[in-house]
């Protein structure tokens, strides 16, 4: 049997309700098909930081190098200031852990209405970019006074970071519908996102089974409400892949559908599970929130790890659950956060 060891982080808010139920259902899937799981709790978040003044403590990534996984909820709470780079965990984990790929599938669960319209089923996965690009918090505020005041942010696209984040796409849709779609907006981003697109073509020319097309951001997010279908894998940078796959969120139902991995593919260090919505203060402490995105980024760590008799397994759970017409409230049912990870167990 298998013993992976999982670093669990539930972070703040509806993290240390849906942590533990996704863990649960890990947990019982690892009795079914033969693996263990050795979890350590980290308490890093913004809870931590009001007490110790830091997200998390010096050593923190040190420790966290040691696992084979994190198991992530989400950090953040009314009042913790979160737009101070040195304060955030998520950003410094995904940087140093060289995570550059955020995989983020978004597809229709069976007994889930979808706000669209249309009943075309969609099954596709937003790859963003996760270390560069609009997010590499770099820049400045000049406020010399209210009248003159000036914001920058600098945008940094490397011919590294690009080429590995396309091989990944590509790599990953030879294993699906071999299409990739790759999204910016070089129109008017003339000089980084053209460089993002130059580079993405090169790549795209290694791949000559695999479809390629390309989309400005403002059309794909109009395509993922009127046309989802269309998407098997969808290439982006990291703030285009931050919208669009909340919008997935959305489009599936609710974003507490939304599982996600921050995935390094060399496992030189542990890659991250979390899912796409954040510590959703406005519900903690209720048991309403939805599991299923903690679920499912459980899943796709399973699937990272090796296991994929495992994931199917939950995955096939999940859809007699949501089925049966076991939902959360953010989906217009009434069973609880801990209900709905049990009812996933019962129907392993
Ligand atoms: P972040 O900046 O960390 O992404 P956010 O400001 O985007 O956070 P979320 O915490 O994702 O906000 O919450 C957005 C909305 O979605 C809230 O109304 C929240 O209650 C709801 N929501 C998020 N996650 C869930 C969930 N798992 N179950 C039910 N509702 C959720
Ligand atoms: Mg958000």
């Amino acid at each position: 049997m298998t013993n992976y060891k999982i670093a669990v982080i539930p972070g703040d808010g509806i993290g240390h309700e849906i942590v533990p139920a996704g863990l649960e259902v890990l947990l019982a899937a690892g009795k079914k098909y033969g693996y263990s799981l050795d979890t350590e709790n980290f308490s890093y978040g913004a809870g931590y930081y009001l007490k110790h003044g830091k997200f998390m403590p010096e050593d923190g990534l040190e420790k966290l190098k040691a696992f084979d996984a994190v198991f992530f909820g989400s950090v953040g709470l009314p009042g913790v200031d979160d737009t101070l780079p040195a304060k955030d965990y998520t950003f410094k984990v995904r940087t140093s852990f060289q995570q550059y790929v955020n995989y983020r599938p978004v597809r229709v669960y069976p007994g889930v209405t979808s706000p669209l319209r249309s009943t075309t089923p969609f099954d596709f996965v937003v790859v963003r970019e996760n270390t560069e690009g609009e997010f590499v918090q770099i820049g400045n505020q000049y406020l010399p006074d209210e009248e003159n005041g000036m914001g920058v942010d600098t945008s940094i696209f490397t011919r590294k970071g690009i080429e590995r984040i396309a091989h990944y796409a590509f790599q990953l849709a030879r294993k699906r519908r071999k299409k990739v779609t790759h999204v910016t907006k070089s129109n008017t981003l003339i000089n980084s996102l053209s460089y993002w697109d130059r580079v993405i073509k090169e790549v795209a020319a290694q791949y000559p089974d695999v479809a390629h097309d390309q989309m400005y951001i403002d059309n794909a997010s109009a395509s993922f409400v009127l046309k989802p279908e269309v998407f098997d894998v969808v290439l982006t940078t990291n703030l285009f892949g931050d919208i669009l796959s909340d919008l997935g969120g959305a489009i599936m139902g609710s974003l507490g559908l939304g599982g996600a991995g921050n995935i390094n593919p060399e496992k030189d260090f542990p890659s991250m599970f979390e899912p796409i919505h954040g510590s959703a203060p406005d519900i903690a402490g209720q048991n309403i929130a939805n599991p299923l995105g903690q679920i499912w980024s459980g899943v796709l760590m399973l699937e990272h790890l090796g296991e994929h008799e495992a994931a199917a397994g939950i995955m096939a759970a999940v859809d007699r659950t949501t089925t049966g017409g076991v939902l959360s409230a953010d989906l217009g049912g009434t069973a609880k956060t801990d209900e709905i990870a049990q009812a996933v167990i019962a129907n392993l």
